[in-house]
């Protein structure tokens, strides 16, 4: 995967000499070579406000990927800290096994389950989306085998999703990169085309390419047997695999296929949760009724780890009624101090009026600046829910089959580009994406569009230059 860190510049500051020198010789970071990283050396951010973060040379720089797509409320949030040491004061660690739980962890699970789609009232607590997606794995086996049916395992999920970086989360995932590291996917996980219309949908219209995508999850039921599905796995949109946004018919006949043949449906929220497509969940947005519902990032702005599985009455009731222990749980799940910070977040939110925000100020002040991206010679598409989007970068408009003579040459060279302008752009590919704090203001936006604006004139000129667009 592309990271969001552009190659680093000559360095003035000691300290950032000296950081790097204890990167090099003391950290493996998640998603990066290594070999890159000792030779180049991480940057190294030290402080953030508002949407804006500053690295250890002193540049600041728009952070329009909210972090890890998580900072949700922005940085600097003293109300939150604040919350977080109240509890550590009180109650710093005690777990949630064996008949015990604690205030934040219960006021907690009630707060979300306010939010949460009707019908959806239960939550199990985990430190990451990806152990949410183990946990998620876990229930839905357990739950299909106190049904009576214990032949039902199979989870279906789609090519270039992203469900996590652990066993199950990565196998779950489809991304083939992660499974050639360490033989995934286990055993009884199948992955189905994505509903990707600019770069797969042919000479398909984008609601006739979503109801074939859909009919993708009927016939590998049918491929594979009713009896040995157990669910179906997928984000309302795909952040990670590039801002897939699916076109309007394709949740809806998803939906009906998962109900007629009877799998569980489960809507992976860890990015779309808490306001990011302007509901508070994408379920919402797109009128899914899932059965489960992984959850991470938004809960907290990503000011402490924590994640969980959302879980409907109708698979909940299973367990309750039944009975029996479910062996499963992390030292972490529900930690006090987390979810005390979950809740001091979701408060900020909820005063602030964050996702409403989203759907009827920020969210249509941006994608309106956004969708005129598209008229960029570089630009093939534009795209944009709520405040998550991804501009296709081609070499030449106007045809969707062109590529890129090697695929994330024009991504990176942009991504490198937009950090030397001060904007955290990630690349995926050839597309790159956006995914800003929920809090931008409309300066900010008009700011970061203009940084984008002007990465774009340079990347589409030294593309020019190199003879890399098409003729
Ligand atoms: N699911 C989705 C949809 C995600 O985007 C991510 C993280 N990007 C995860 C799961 C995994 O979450 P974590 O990194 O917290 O384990």
């Amino acid at each position: 995967m592309q990271s969001e860190v552009a190659m680093s510049k000559p360095v003035n500051n000691p300290k950032t000499r000296e950081w790097q020198a204890m990167s090099r010789e003391h950290h493996l970071a998640p998603f990066s070579d290594y070999q890159q990283l000792a030779e180049v050396g991480p940057r190294i951010i030290t402080k953030a406000e508002g949407v804006y973060l500053w690295d250890s040379e002193g540049n600041k720089i728009l952070d329009g990927m909210a972090g890890l797509w998580c900072v949700a409320v922005g940085y600097g949030r003293e109300e939150l800290v604040q919350a977080a040491a109240a509890q550590m004061r009180e109650l710093p660690f005690y777990n949630t096994f064996f008949m015990t739980a604690h205030p934040p962890v219960l006021e907690l699970a009630k707060a979300i389950a306010e939010l949460a789609p009707a019908g959806m009232n239960h939550v199990f607590f985990t430190g990451s989306g990806s152990e949410g997606n183990d946990t998620m794995l876990r229930m839905v086996r357990h739950y299909w085998a106190l049904k009576g049916k214990p032949s039902k395992k199979v989870i279906i999920s789609r090519v270039n999703g992203y469900h996590g970086s652990t066993v199950a989360g990565a196998s779950l995932g489809g991304m083939k990169f992660m499974h050639e590291q360490g033989d995934l996917p286990i055993p009884g996980i199948e992955h189905i085309p994505q509903p990707y219309w600019f770069g797969e949908g042919g000479d398909m219209s984008p609601d006739e390419f979503g109801v074939w995508a859909a009919g993708e999850l009927e016939r590998a039921i049918d491929r594979l047997g009713e009896d040995k599905v157990a669910a179906f796995i997928a984000e309302p949109v795909q952040g990670a695999g590039g801002v897939i946004i699916p076109p309007d018919t394709y949740w809806p006949e998803v939906s009906r296929i998962c109900r007629k043949r009877g799998i569980l449906l489960v809507a992976d929220e860890v990015i779309c949760g808490f306001g990011r497509l302007g509901s508070w969940f994408g379920s919402q947005h797109y009128g899914i009724e899932p059965d489960l519902m992984p959850i991470a990032k938004g809960l907290s702005s990503g000011y402490l780890p924590i994640g969980g599985v959302m879980v409907a009455d109708r698979v909940a009731d299973a367990f309750i009624e039944k009975g029996g222990e479910f062996f499963h749980g992390y030292t972490y799940s529900g930690h006090p101090a987390c979810c005390a910070a979950a809740l001091a977040n979701l408060e900020i939110m909820q005063r602030e009026k964050l996702v409403e925000r989203v759907a009827d100020d920020i969210g249509p002040y941006l994608q309106a600046k956004w969708r005129a991206l598209g008229d960029h010679p570089l630009v093939g598409e534009a795209r944009m829910v709520g405040l998550v989007g991804a501009l296709e970068l081609v070499p030449a408009r106007g045809d969707r089959s062109r590529k890129f003579a090697s695929v994330g040459e024009a991504g990176t060279l942009c991504r490198d580009l937009c950090f030397d302008n001060g904007l955290v752009m990630r690349a995926v590919r050839d597309s790159m994406i956006i995914s800003p704090p929920l809090v931008l203001s409309h300066e900010e936006a008009d700011d970061m569009i203009a940084r984008i604006v002007r990465t774009l004139d340079q990347t589409h000129a030294a593309l020019k230059k190199d003879g890399r667009l098409a003729a």
